[in-house]
């Protein structure tokens, strides 16, 4: 994946779009390939997004439903349940 100093993983667009675009999708991406912490078994950096909306955890299996670029939404202060709960 292309990144670059300026546009992290925006770089990827290479030089298309203007830098100012390219910026404002930067900081979309750094939220998405941020390490995000599991809201079941609370271990760092397991959350990835399967598909917009939808990430998982890596560590405990727990599927949950989201933001599009984030794992949680502001609704998802209310609305705490899984998906897929894996069963133990
Ligand atoms: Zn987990």
């Amino acid at each position: 994946m292309g990144r670059t100093k300026v546009v992290g993983p925006a770089g990827r667009y290479g030089t298309r779009y203007g830098v100012s675009l390219r910026k404002r999708v930067r900081d979309v991406l750094l939220k998405r390939y941020a390490k995000h912490t599991c809201p079941f078994c609370e271990a760092k950096g397991t959350v990835y997004r399967i598909t917009t909306g939808i990430w998982k955890c890596r560590k405990c299996g727990n599927t949950w439903a989201g933001a599009a670029y984030t794992p949680f939404s502001e609704l998802a202060t209310y609305i705490k349940k899984p998906i897929v709960k894996k069963e133990y």
